[in-house]
């Protein structure tokens, strides 16, 4: 038995093998087609195969709602045969002002609409952005049962949920659902204690990690807890000759319920380093330090 908790060469996403870091379009809406592409063939060339969006992207630039999958529906069309060539997670279900919507015929337009943004006629992967409190998740279902039916999404999944959200909704799916994305990175820890690693794990679903650098704070890490934890990252990243970012992934992956980090940097020469994050090794003593030092006490 190794000494080091090792990451998986590649996971189980929707049916499809993947390698088990992604990269996210948070931050991707605002540039034009060859800024874009490249980003794509730089997080390409580092071996990353799922790619990750939500309608709600680029609401924050001049394009405004839609237009990071618009972008990215530009950049296939531009490229013929790139589409074939990822496995493509999107989301909806967060409508600015309101703030949430899953009734069975938003859910079904959101969907319709991010395809033809998209230029696809289908998703690998569509996941409910947030709980949205005031559906009943019988109704959510339906309209997901709908379009899986229709082969518009190929497996369903959530995001922000509660394990006992989760749960709910799957009751009612004649499918399982196949992922949680939450936050998680050494700043964000709730899916270690809120039960969601245990559903992970004990459903059988992968887990996506979104913000796995806490939103770029480790990369620049302000406060005294972000700067300890950047100290043992570091100590890590030098160990094995690596980025911070690096180190910080491969501890996100460490976790048996193989989170798939969701790397989030727009920089091809970061998105170029990807690969480093199956270089670092932690031993038990060392992952568990790292937890203690960002929960500022010792476990008992
Ligand atoms: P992140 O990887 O934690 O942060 C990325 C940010 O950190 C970028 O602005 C990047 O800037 C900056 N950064 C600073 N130093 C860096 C370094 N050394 N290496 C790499 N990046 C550095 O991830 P995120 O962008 O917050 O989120 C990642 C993805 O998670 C999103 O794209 C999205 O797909 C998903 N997400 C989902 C939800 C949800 O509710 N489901 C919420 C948030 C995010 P540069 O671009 O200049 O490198």
């Amino acid at each position: 038995m190794s000494d080091f908790l090792l990451p998986p060469a590649s996971v189980t996403l929707a049916g499809h093998a993947v390698t088990p870091i992604a990269w996210g379009m948070w931050r991707f809406a605002g540039v034009d087609v060859a800024t874009a592409r490249a980003r794509i063939d730089a997080a390409f060339e580092a071996g990353v195969t799922l790619f990750d969006t939500a309608d709600i992207y680029g609401c924050d630039t001049p394009g405004g709602f839609g237009s990071a999958e618009a972008l990215l529906g530009d950049v296939f069309a531009d490229a013929p045969g790139l589409r074939d060539t990822m496995v493509l997670a999107t989301k909806g279900g967060i409508i600015l002002g309101v703030p949430y919507d899953s009734s069975a015929p938003y859910l079904t337009s959101a969907i319709d609409i991010s395809l033809r943004r998209l230029r696809t006629d289908h998703v690998e992967l569509w996941q409910i952005h947030r709980p949205d409190l005031l559906t009943h998740p019988q109704e959510s279902a339906r309209a997901l049962e709908d379009a899986h039916g229709a082969g518009k999404i190929g497996a369903i999944g959530v995001s922000n949920f509660t394990p006992a959200q989760t749960a709910a909704l799957a009751k009612f799916l004649p499918v399982p659902l196949v992922s949680h994305q939450s936050e998680f990175s050494p700043l964000h820890l709730a899916p270690l204690f809120d039960g969601i690693f245990d559903q992970t794990m004990g459903e059988g679903m992968s887990f996506l990690a979104w913000s796995p650098l806490g939103g770029g704070r480790l990369g620049d890490p302000k406060d005294e807890r972000a700067q300890a934890i950047a100290a043992l990252l570091d100590a890590k990243a030098t160990e094995y000759g690596v980025s911070r970012a690096a180190a910080t992934y491969s501890w996100v992956m460490a976790h048996p319920a193989h989170p798939i980090p969701i790397v989030g940097t727009q920089n091809p020469d970061r998105i170029k380093d990807i690969p480093q994050a199956f270089v670092p090794r932690w031993t038990r003593a060392e992952w568990y330090a790292l937890l203690q030092t960002s929960m500022g006490e010792n476990l008992p």
